[in-house]
């Protein structure tokens, strides 16, 4: 399941096709995904220009011209992929590949999006646990998709004081407290994990007992594995593809997700305080359903 860092990287890969162009045809090619896709789609985006390319938690937002915003969720194993006219091509950051002839005709491509850049966005998804539906830019907060989800954890709203305020009482372990989306926007089990491992505190302790320090050094730590995760390109586990087509970088530098019965990287995980190396094994354990990966001997 993408996680915050992988949301972001397609969504970096889409803004130089998506972001101030305008979407010149739009095919449809089923029905619905998770849920019904809305009456009219394809009108709706026809002819819009596309103002602004957001994320808010996991979700990809569009705004258009015509006053809706396009929201893209890519659930399980969503990917959107951008293919350049012709040949490969360099739009902003990125270089894009010529579409393969089959490109928005495969069994899983269900919305195709031509724009002006020009470039073919093609959304893939063999699961059909995505979204993507229209919503009015003026009422986004208040819709059901995003009117409980908490702060952005790459915003400067994410402070020491916020989350203590957040986790102040809560009986649950924390890492269970982190996971929900009421709490942090767009976390998920896998940077949960580096993160406490970052800030040496124990998957186990109950929320409400962490303290200010720690906290602090938990946000910085949620930050910077956050943005790591995010220069790598995500990581690829199972399906996420930037939206080159290419897979993340991230996985190959987890510290303690997946690592079970393996040695603790202490030593080289450049941690705050890290002076010496622990000797320490990643133990794997179950909470609330969730694998959890963590080193017993550092984090407490
Ligand atoms: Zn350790």
């Amino acid at each position: 399941m993408p996680e915050l860092p992988e949301v972001e990287t397609v969504r970096l890969g889409l803004e130089p096709a998506l972001e101030g162009r305008t979407i010149t045809e739009a095919r449809i090619r089923r029905g619905d995904l998770r849920r019904p896709f809305p009456a009219h789609f394809a009108e709706r985006l026809t002819g819009r220009t596309v103002r602004k390319l957001t994320r808010r938690a996991k979700y990809i937002l569009a705004e258009l011209d015509s006053g809706e915003t396009l929201v893209i969720h890519l659930g399980m194993s969503g990917r959107m992929s951008v293919y350049a006219e012709g040949k490969r091509r360099r739009l902003g950051d990125y270089v894009y590949n010529p579409a393969p002839a089959d490109a928005g005709n495969g069994k899983h491509d269900h919305v195709v999006l031509e724009t002006d850049a020009p470039a073919r966005i093609v959304f893939n998804d063999h699961r059909r646990f995505g979204l993507m539906t229209l919503i009015p830019t003026d009422r986004l907060d208040e819709d059901k998709l995003f009117k409980d989800i908490g702060i952005e954890p790459l915003s400067d709203g994410f402070t020491a004081k916020y989350l203590a305020a957040a986790l102040e009482g809560k009986k649950t372990p924390i890492k269970s407290a982190l996971l929900d989306q009421r709490v942090v926007a767009g976390l998920g089990n896998i940077y949960v994990c580096e993160a406490l491992f970052l800030a040496r505190i124990s998957p186990k302790r109950l929320a409400g007992a962490v303290g200010r320090e720690q906290i602090a050094t938990l946000v910085r730590a949620i930050r910077k594995v956050l943005k790591d995760a995010i220069a790598a390109g995500g990581s690829t586990l199972r399906d996420h593809a930037q939206a080159t087509g290419d897979p993340g970088n991230f996985q190959h530098h987890f510290l303690v997700y997946g690592r079970e019965g393996k040695p603790c990287k202490d030593a080289d995980s450049k941690r705050p305080g890290g002076k010496k190396s622990c000797r320490g094994t990643v133990k794997r354990i179950v909470q609330a359903g969730r694998s959890t990966f963590y080193c017993p001997a550092c984090q407490k």
